[in-house]
Parts: C-alpha cells; structure tokens; sequence
C-alpha cells in the first residue's frame, strides 16, 4: 500500500500531499482543544460531520464568487484543496459579543455589536494568537494593504451571506474565525479562503431557545457536543447518515482526475 506524506498535523486536522502537485488532502480529525491546546477531547463524529459542512459551506459561497481553496469531498474525513501559503492571520467576524470580546471588553454575551466588527489576531500557538492591529501587519508584512482589503471585502461578504443561511434554518451566526491564504500564478499571487468552516471555529446559536450549538458546549464543558454538531448538519440538509459519494467539483479544470474516471455502467436487466 502506497503510503501518503504528511506535511502537518494540526489540532483538528492532518494535511496530506495531494495526488498532483498545487493539491492537499485535508482530513479531519475528531480531536477537540481549546484554551490553546490546555484542555484536549474527543468529539465522536466530528471530523466526519465538519467535513460536510465545510463542503456545504465552502461549495455556497464558491456559488457567489468567494474565491476558495476546496475542491472535492473525497470520502467521509477528507477532502481535496489547492496548496496555498497561509496568511499568518485569523480573521475574526463578530455580530454579537461572545467569548474573548466579552472578557476583554467587559461586554455582556449576548449584546449585538452596533455594527460587524473585523479582528486580525496574529497565528501564533506559542504566543496564544495575540490580537493584531492593521498597522502591525503592515508593519510586519504579514499581508500587504492590498491583500488586507481583499481579505476585508471577503470576509464582509461570507459574513453577509453565511448570515442569512444560518438565519433561514434558525440559527444566529454570532461569530466566527477565516483564514485566508496566496496562490501563485507567475509573477502574480492573490488571496483566497482556506481551512474549513465548522462550528469548530464560529459561534452558532438557535434563534429561537438560544441554545449554543458550537464548540462552546466542549469549551465550556455543557455537554451534547456530538448533538449539537449533527443538528447544526440535519438543519443545513448536509448529513443524511452515510457517505453518499463525493460531492460537487469547484476546481483544478473539474478535478482533472474524476474527468478521466468513466461513470459507472449500469447493470443490465
Ligand atoms: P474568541 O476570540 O471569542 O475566542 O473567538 C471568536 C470566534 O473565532 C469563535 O467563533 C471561535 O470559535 C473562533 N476562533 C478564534 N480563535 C480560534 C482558534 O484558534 N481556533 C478555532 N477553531 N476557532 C477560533
């Protein structure tokens, strides 16, 4: 058996060289920390369940032009993305105080912002991914000004649009954190969003009992963790309880390979 390089192994996710170059094959763990790694579990089903709704998520807004690293769900754990130098950055988007704005700020959880607010904070585990200002990564050449407004621009329209899915199966999307990264084209690189979008890294909340259906339950030790994950999937209609074949194809010329793959014959009567 032809064994895959790894290239990372992250917290939630392990990253694989992919079968061409410019490719990787993410998969996802059911690992879950917090607190920077202090406190470490398992979330049963997790990595399978925020394999497709990252697919679902990433697959809707490639569909309004958000340029994006997904290609293709290739089964139930991985998927397939284009290699992108990341951006050193989390890009936070928060519409209702939770978390560390509350802490820091001394803002009751629950406040809606006056307006959507943007936060850079630095990729840095050892550092405990410290909040940055704008001149910071300018001055440290972190993203170039040009790349910040993208980023900016992006961020505002996942926000707009992800606000609205969630709100149309009941649920308040209360925050959440983008990385972004760079491809390359000759002398030409530019930004598009990468890593995945699950409720590992948003705050989702039921419009109607406010109940928290993120990663908060494991955070703050609430329980129902694997429920709350699977609901947020039924409500969303990506889950239907087993692998159904991989999904739409967004990239790389329709993912040259499935193109070569002839379907199926069907059986004959
Ligand atoms: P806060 O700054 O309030 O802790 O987090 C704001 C939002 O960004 C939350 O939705 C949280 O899940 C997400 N977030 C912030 N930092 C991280 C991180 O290092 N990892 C993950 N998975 N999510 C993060």
């Amino acid at each position: 058996m032809s064994r895959r390089r790894q290239i990372y192994e992250g917290k939630a996710k392990i990253l694989y060289e992919g079968p061409e170059p410019g490719t990787i094959i993410q998969y996802f763990k059911d690992d879950a920390t917090a607190f920077n790694a202090e406190k470490k579990g398992t979330i049963n089903g997790k990595g399978v369940i925020n394999n497709r709704i990252s697919e679902y998520v990433f697959t809707r807004l490639a569909h309004i032009g958000i340029p994006t690293h997904f290609i293709r769900r290739l089964n139930m754990r991985e998927q397939l993305v284009r290699q992108v130098e990341i951006i050193p950055l989390e890009v936070v988007v928060r519409n209702v105080a939770a978390g560390s704005i509350s802490k820091r700020l001394g803002i009751e959880e629950g406040e809606m912002l006056p307006h959507t607010l943007l936060e850079y904070y630095l990729k840095d585990d050892a550092l405990g991914d410290p909040l940055v200002a704008e001149e910071h990564i300018a001055c440290f050449n972190w993203a170039s000004h040009e790349e910040m407004q993208d980023i900016a621009a992006m961020a505002i329209r996942v926000n707009d649009f992800l606000s609205g899915m969630f709100a149309a199966v009941d649920i308040r999307l209360v925050d959440f954190k983008l990385e972004f990264g760079r491809i390359f084209d000759g002398d030409f690189s530019r930004v598009i969003l990468a890593d995945e979008f699950s409720p590992d890294n948003c705050r989702l909340w039921d419009m109607t009992s406010g109940e928290k259906l993120d990663k908060d339950r494991f955070r703050r030790d609430l329980g129902g963790e694997e429920e709350a994950y699977q609901e947020v999937a039924r409500r969303l209609g990506v889950l239907s309880g087993e692998d159904n074949g991989p999904g739409e194809v967004l990239d790389m010329d329709a993912h040259r390979s499935r193109l070569r793959t002839p379907p199926p014959s069907k059986p004959k009567k």
